[in-house]
């Protein structure tokens, strides 16, 4: 409790002054405050000439009579460098968009199976690179989840990116889902071989900028803050995350519960009257 003097009484009733502990902590608040709209007008900002740039590319990719074999190839590297910026830069925005409350999520009845299938081919030629088996069996094409779906194949492509970059050539990536034992929820696993998370990491990779430091040679430029999104989202849908790993060099699993639509109803059962 605080006196008038802004002094709080100890355990022992010895009183201590905590204006400057408050002061401190409201500052670090306002400085956390300036850091969020500082990085969301940087994203902005970096966002812009991004779009012009593979408009460019593109035509110039498709180029009538087309272009000597070593500028395909430029060209082609250049393609790939600019959607892994595009990539940050549009992570980048969706942190500060959660921050700020600022994201509007569709609310529709989604196969789970057409999801998945989704968020695959976007990392496909990724794990080809890599050289990574893929281990996919389908789910119940009658599974339904709800939600957004742009943002739920974002949210499981982001998962399967990180599968890929963070294991070995020849390893191995998996993807589950179906039902879950809580009714109303589906679970979606991607598993790896790679190289794992150390138990005191596994709920903090979920926070902003937040890298095993092991790892940074293995990251290919990243910045921290595509599982704080992935949360972020699946939170959003009334969902959650998890991570599992039994240490470094053991892969990692991680799991996320979504809404399943068309939940069952309770019965309602009409009692017969008089009774
Ligand atoms: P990054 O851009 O660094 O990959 P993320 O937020 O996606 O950012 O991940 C945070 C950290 O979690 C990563 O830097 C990495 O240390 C760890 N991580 C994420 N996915 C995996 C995985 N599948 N295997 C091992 N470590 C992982």
């Amino acid at each position: 409790f605080l006196d008038p003097m802004g002094r709080a009484k100890t355990m022992t009733g010895a009183c201590v002054d905590i204006t400057d502990y408050v002061r401190t902590r409201e500052a670090l608040k306002l400085a956390d405050r300036q850091k969020d709209d500082f990085l969301a007008t940087l994203a902005h900002e970096l966002r812009n000439p991004l779009s012009p740039l593979r408009t460019g590319l593109h035509l110039l990719q498709n180029l009538k009579g087309g272009l000597p074999r070593q500028a395909d190839q430029v060209l082609a590297i250049m393609q790939r460098q600019l959607d892994h910026m595009v990539r940050l830069v549009d992570d980048l925005l969706d942190v500060a968009r959660i921050q700020q409350g600022k994201i509007l999520l569709r609310q529709d009845p989604l196969s789970l199976q057409a999801v998945l299938e989704q968020a695959l081919e976007g990392v496909q030629a990724l794990l080809d690179a890599q050289g990574l088996a893929l281990v996919w069996g389908g789910v119940d094409p009658a599974l339904r989840v709800m939600g957004d779906p742009t943002r739920l194949v974002q949210v499981v492509g982001n998962l399967l990116n990180n599968a890929a970059k963070y294991t070995p050539r020849g390893g191995r990536v998996t993807l589950r889902g179906g039902e879950d034992t809580q009714p109303g929820m589906l679970l979606i696993e991607v598993a790896d071989t790679g190289i794992g998370i150390p138990p005191d990491m596994l709920e903090r990779v979920f926070e902003r900028f937040a890298q095993v430091p092991d790892h940074l040679d293995h990251a290919q430029g990243g910045l921290g803050i595509g599982l704080s999104v992935v949360k972020g989202l699946v939170e959003m849908h009334g969902g959650r995350v998890a991570a599992e790993s039994a240490g470094p060099g053991a892969g990692s699993l991680f799991r996320i519960w979504l809404p399943r639509a068309e939940r069952p109803e309770p019965l309602e059962v009409a009692l017969p009257s008089g009774r």
